[in-house]
């Protein structure tokens, strides 16, 4: 394989890998395990890529830097406002919702988004 898809593919598993909506640094820490000569702007120009092939999601939170998701199915998240984890919510999007809207306001809505704050288990304690 030429060591460019290799790099690519590398990333790609990686990412599907991790549940914790890794930032571009995280999974540049995590790939250079793996390919230790990889540089942060290749790691940076594949998210990118596997992105427009949407084989992942990046993540357009509020006011954070860009998360990236291996879960392509459309999902809400929970972030918790003690350490900033991000976690999938286990319960199906609403499409009821956008439907509503449509008809309420007379536009034609693609989707939506809803970001559930607050604190994660472990940060209760
Ligand atoms: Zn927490
Ligand atoms: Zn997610």
């Amino acid at each position: 394989m030429a060591r460019k898809s290799k790099q690519k593919e590398a990333i790609l598993r990686l990412v599907k890998g991790m549940t914790s909506h890794p930032t571009a640094d995280c999974v540049y820490e995590e790939v250079r395990r793996e390919i230790p000569n990889i540089s942060l702007g290749t790691v940076y120009r594949n998210l990118r890529l596997l992105q427009q092939e949407g084989k992942i999601l990046e993540l357009d939170l509020a006011g954070t830097i860009s998360r990236f998701d291996g879960n392509v199915q459309d999902h809400y998240h929970f972030r918790c406002e003690q350490c900033g984890r991000i976690f999938d919510v286990d319960r199906p999007v609403d499409r009821e919702i956008d439907s509503l809207v449509s008809r309420k306001m007379g536009f034609k809505v693609s989707y939506h988004r809803l970001e559930f704050r607050g604190l994660c288990k472990d940060c209760q304690s």
